[in-house]
């Protein structure tokens, strides 16, 4: 097993927990990318949401099924969660520690931290699941044996410190009043200073990605300078959206909003919700203090930056038990497969270790049922969900990789209850 982030440590821990032997290789503290703080597994690099855990969203029935399958990540992330509304989110150290000490108490798991240059070679199975900031020589190395690795880009949000953040300013509150009802800090903007926010954004310093002319982003994950530049209200309709925010000073929804998500149990630093950045350094300061209501004097735990994100294109060289075509002792998983975020990259390593288990026990590879959210990943790295003709790009788990639910006509509300229905009757059998 090489890496131990969301898909490896999932992966090692199925292994481990079906009685097959895993050596655990990660490169950190060895080495480590430039967004690697911690040395523990399963790093979560920017947000520390695992998004929402209503199993009526695509990605809240993936928690579901996980947890079903028993999954490490989940019970780890439920042990450590914060309060965040309606999402799951996790004090990244307390996560990351958690998960680290679990598999190192694993008899059958033997961690060894070194970075791996070339490709593995036997004796036994190997799962690559180096992630989407996989070292150069491993990359170079798989880039040759199944063509040029694909990319895009992908930016982290700024982090602040509790004591530097106005609360004459801030509001509390949980859109809706979901969780606990007041899980988040509000700072509200009225709509001068929003339009000054933007225009800021827009006139600002960026940092220029090297190697790509035109950089290409995640949709799900788009930096707020790059929503900014589609238009003036694009950030009020995405990360700024105000509704179900009622401001306890006025009793009504502010024009936008910068809400903040406790990083840990304690709320000693806050997160700001998706507002990644390639702004640089200097002007993610001088903007965020100056146009922010509330962050005037902001101290800043971590700053945005951005990132290429690499994978495969997997429906062309990845076998549907996520083995390469070329190498068929080789599995990958996680992001490098082109799934797209912490819970998927969980979803795929479960995946993996269950194919090799079938590997290993000389039967066919079994993927989840296609109506599962398990099975929509499989779907999509598959190349079965994805639309014809268009290039494969990475993807997070949504109901748009299901395959439709029966002719009938329903509601929105109607149509999740039908789709999680249904992945649960079909995944029961699965997982026994
Ligand atoms: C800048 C950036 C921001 C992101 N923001 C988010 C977000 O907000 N929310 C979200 O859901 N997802 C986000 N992602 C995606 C996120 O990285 C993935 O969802 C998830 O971490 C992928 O899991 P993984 O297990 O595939 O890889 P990782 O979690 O990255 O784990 C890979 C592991 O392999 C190790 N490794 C790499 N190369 C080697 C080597 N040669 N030898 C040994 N070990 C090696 C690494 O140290 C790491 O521990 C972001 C990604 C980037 C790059």
């Amino acid at each position: 097993m090489v890496g131990a982030g969301l898909a490896g440590s999932e992966a090692a821990w199925t292994l481990a927990r079906a009685g097959v032997p895993v050596d655990l290789v990660e490169m950190k503290p060895v080495r480590r990318s430039p967004v690697q703080r911690l040395d523990g597994f399963a790093e979560l690099v920017c947000s520390n949401s695992l998004r929402s855990d209503d199993p009526l969203n695509a990605v809240g029935l993936l928690h579901e099924e996980l947890r079903q399958a028993g999954s490490l990540v989940l019970s780890c992330a439920d042990e450590t969660r914060v309060p965040a509304g309606g999402a799951l989110a996790v004090d990244r150290a307390a996560f990351s520690a958690l998960v680290t000490d679990r598999l190192s108490r694993e008899p059958l798991v033997r961690v060894e931290r070194a970075e791996v240059e070339k490709l593995p070679e036997g004796p036994g199975l190997a799962i690559l699941a180096t992630g989407p900031l996989t070292s150069d020589p491993l990359a170079a190395a798989l880039a040759a044996l199944v063509g040029p690795g694909l990319a895009f880009y992908d930016a982290i949000a700024p982090v602040v410190t509790d004591e530097s953040i106005d609360r004459t300013v801030a509001f509390a509150a949980s859109r809706w009043g979901k969780g606990e009802g007041a899980d988040y800090l509000n700072l509200p903007m009225d709509a001068a200073a929003y339009q000054a926010f933007v225009a800021a954004l827009l006139a600002a310093d960026k940092v220029v990605p090297h190697g790509f002319e035109e950089p290409r982003y995640f949709e799900g994950c788009l930096p707020i300078e790059v929503m900014a530049e589609r238009g003036l209200d694009t950030l009020r309709h995405g990360p700024m959206k105000p509704v179900g925010l009622d401001d306890p000073r006025t009793g009504r929804w502010p024009h936008a909003v910068v809400q903040l998500r406790r990083e840990d149990l304690a709320g000693t630093a806050w997160n700001l919700v998706g507002f990644q950045t390639r702004l640089t350094w200097p002007e993610q300061q001088r903007i965020f203090r100056e146009f922010i209501p509330g962050l005037a004097s902001a101290e800043f735990q971590r700053l945005g930056q951005v990132h290429r994100n690499t994978f495969v294109d997997a429906p062309r060289v990845l076998s549907p038990d996520q083995s390469l075509r070329a190498r068929p002792d080789l599995f990958l998983a996680g992001q490098i497969t082109g799934v797209e975020g912490y819970v998927e990259s969980a979803g795929s390593g479960l995946m993996a270790a269950r194919a090799v288990l079938d590997r290993l026990a000389g039967r066919p590879f079994r993927p989840p049922p296609a109506t599962t959210a398990l099975g929509a990943l499989h779907r999509h790295v598959t190349g079965v969900a994805h639309p014809e003709g268009l290039a494969f790009q990475p993807s997070n788990v949504v109901f748009a990789l299901f395959p439709p639910l029966d002719g009938r006509r329903r509601g929105k509300g109607e149509r999740k209850q039908a789709y999680a229905e249904r992945a649960r009757k079909d995944l029961k059998e699965w997982i026994e």
